[in-house]
C-alpha cells in the first residue's frame, strides 16, 4: 500500500509528487500517456513559475523569451514593452517530462502508460483502478486535468457548467526558425488578439521553429469551433499563405466562476481538475503547480496525524483559496469588465497599455511580485478614468 497516489503527471501531479516524496511519503504517480506526451497548451511559462521550483529550469527547455506584447484590437495595434522577461515559451511535452523526472529524482514512483479508469474510496483506503491492476493508498490526489476520471468517479462533480469553462482551439504552425525570428522582432514580442472571439481572445506564441496559434471562447458563447479558428487565422498577417495544420480543442477552467469542491474523505483535487486556472488570461501552469504542492503538504500532514477525513483535509481548500483563489475572483471580474461581458475592447486596450500603472501591474502579475488582489487598488484610478471615458469624458479618446 502506498501513502499517496497521484493521478496525472501534468504540472500539478508531477510537482505534488516531488513535494510528497520529499516529505517522506511513499508516492505513486500514475499517468495515462507514455512520457513525453503532448498537451494542448500555449506553453507560456511566466517568470513566477520558476519561484515555485527548488531547482533550476534548464535553459534548453526555454524556446523563446518574450519581453513585449502586441495587442491587436480591431485594426488597432497597442504595443507594450517591459524591461524584463514577460513569458518563457516552452514545449509542454518537454517541460512536463522534466517535471516528472524531478518527481522521480525525489523518490516518487512513476507509472506512465497507465490510465486510471476509476477511483474508489473505502473507510480504510482509496483505490485507483487501471487495466494493469489496482493500486491502493491512504490518500489520493486527482491531478488528471479537465475531464479526468478522478473528479467524476470520485464523486466531486459530474461535469462543468458551460459558463465555468473556456473552449480553446489551437495548432502549431511550422514556419521555420528565420520566420520565428522575424516574428519576434528586435523587442521579442508575442501577440494577443481581442475582438476575435465572443468572450475570449486569440494568441500567437513564438517557439523555436514554429508558432503556436490559438483562440479561446467561453463555452456558453461558442457556436462553431472550427469557424472561430479559421476566422481568427485569417486575421493573423504572418499566417497569410501558410499551411495551417488541423487544430485541436480542449477546455480550460475559468477559476473565478468554478465553485467545484476540491476535498473529500481521502481525496484532494489539484490543477485543472479543481479549476486552478486564472480567468483573465487562462494561465494554469503556475496555479496547478502551487496547488499540487499545497495538496502534497496537506497529504503529508494527514499521513503524520493518520487522519484523512474531509474535515481534516478541508484545510487544503482554505489554503489554496487564501494563496490564489481570492485572486481568481478579482481576475474574473476583470475579465468580465473587458472581454467576457462587454465589447469596448478598444478603449479597454488603451486603458491597459497606455497607463504606466497598468503596465507595472502586468509585469508584477507575470513575475509574481503582485497578485490580482493587490493590483485591484492600484487600478482604481485608471479604471475610474475608463468608466468616465465610456460616459463621454475625454480620456483615452
Ligand atoms: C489551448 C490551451 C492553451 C493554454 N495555454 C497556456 C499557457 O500558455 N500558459 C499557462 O500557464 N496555461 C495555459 N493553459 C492552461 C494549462 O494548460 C493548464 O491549466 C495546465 O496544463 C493544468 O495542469 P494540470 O497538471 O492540472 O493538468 P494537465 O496538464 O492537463 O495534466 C493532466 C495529466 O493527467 C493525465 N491523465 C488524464 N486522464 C488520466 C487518467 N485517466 N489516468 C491517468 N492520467 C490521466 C493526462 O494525460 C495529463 O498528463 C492552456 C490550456 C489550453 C487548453
Amino acid at each position: 500500500m502506498y501513502d499517496l497516489i497521484i493521478v496525472g503527471a501534468g504540472p500539478a501531479g508531477a510537482c505534488a509528487a516531488r513535494s510528497a516524496a520529499k516529505s517522506g511519503l511513499k508516492t505513486l504517480l500514475l499517468e495515462k500517456e507514455k512520457m513525453p506526451r503532448n498537451k494542448l497548451c500555449g506553453g507560456g511559462v511566466t517568470p513566477k513559475v520558476l519561484t515555485r521550483f527548488d531547482f533550476k529550469l534548464p535553459q534548453e527547455l526555454i524556446e523563446c523569451e518574450v519581453r513585449s506584447a502586441r495587442m491587436h484590437v480591431g485594426e488597432d495595434l497597442h504595443y507594450f514593452e517591459a524591461d524584463e522577461t514577460l513569458v518563457y515559451m516552452t514545449s509542454r511535452a518537454r517541460f512536463d517530462e522534466f517535471l516528472a523526472e524531478k518527481a522521480v529524482d525525489a523518490g516518487a514512483e512513476l507509472r506512465d502508460g497507465s490510465p486510471v479508469n476509476r477511483v474508489e474510496i473505502s473507510s480504510s483506503h482509496v483505490e485507483a483502478r487501471t487495466q494493469a491492476g489496482n493500486f491502493r493508498s491512504k490518500i489520493l490526489i486527482g491531478a488528471d486535468g479537465m475531464g479526468g476520471p478522478t473528479a467524476r468517479t470520485g464523486g466531486f462533480y459530474e461535469s462543468w457548467k458551460p459558463d465555468q469553462v473556456a473552449y480553446a482551439i489551437e495548432t502549431e504552425v511550422h514556419v521555420g526558425e528565420k520566420a520565428v525570428q522575424d516574428f519576434l522582432g528586435s523587442s521579442a514580442s508575442f501577440d494577443l488578439y481581442f475582438g476575435v472571439s465572443p468572450g475570449g481572445y486569440g494568441w500567437v506564441f513564438p517557439k523555436d521553429d514554429h508558432l503556436t496559434v490559438g483562440v479561446g471562447c467561453r463555452l456558453d458563447r461558442l457556436r462553431d469551433g472550427m469557424d472561430l479558428f479559421s476566422s481568427f487565422v485569417k486575421r493573423v498577417r504572418e499566417l497569410n499563405g501558410v499551411e495551417i495544420p488541423k487544430p485541436q480543442a480542449h477546455l480550460i477552467p475559468l477559476g473565478g466562476a468554478a465553485n467545484v469542491p476540491s476535498v473529500r474523505d481521502r481525496m484532494l483535487l489539484a490543477g485543472d481538475s479543481a479549476g486552478f486556472a486564472e480567468p483573465m488570461l487562462g494561465e494554469g501552469i503556475y496555479f496547478s503547480i502551487w496547488g499540487g504542492q499545497l495538496a502534497a503538504q496537506v497529504a503529508a500532514e494527514a499521513s503524520r496525524e493518520d487522519r484523512y477525513d474531509e474535515k481534516t483535509l478541508a484545510k487544503y481548500e482554505r489554503q489554496w483559496k487564501k494563496a490564489f483563489g481570492v485572486d481568481f475572483d478579482v481576475a474574473y471580474d476583470l475579465a468580465c469588465m473587458s472581454y467576457l461581458d462587454q465589447y469596448d475592447m478598444d478603449r479597454f486596450a488603451r486603458y491597459l497599455f497606455d497607463e504606466k500603472k497598468v503596465q507595472e501591474c502586468i509585469v508584477g502579475l507575470m513575475n509574481g511580485n503582485l497578485r490580482y488582489r493587490d493590483a485591484k487598488s492600484r487600478l482604481v484610478w485608471p479604471y475610474f478614468k475608463y468608466r468616465l471615458a465610456r460616459l463621454g469624458f475625454p480620456f483615452y479618446s
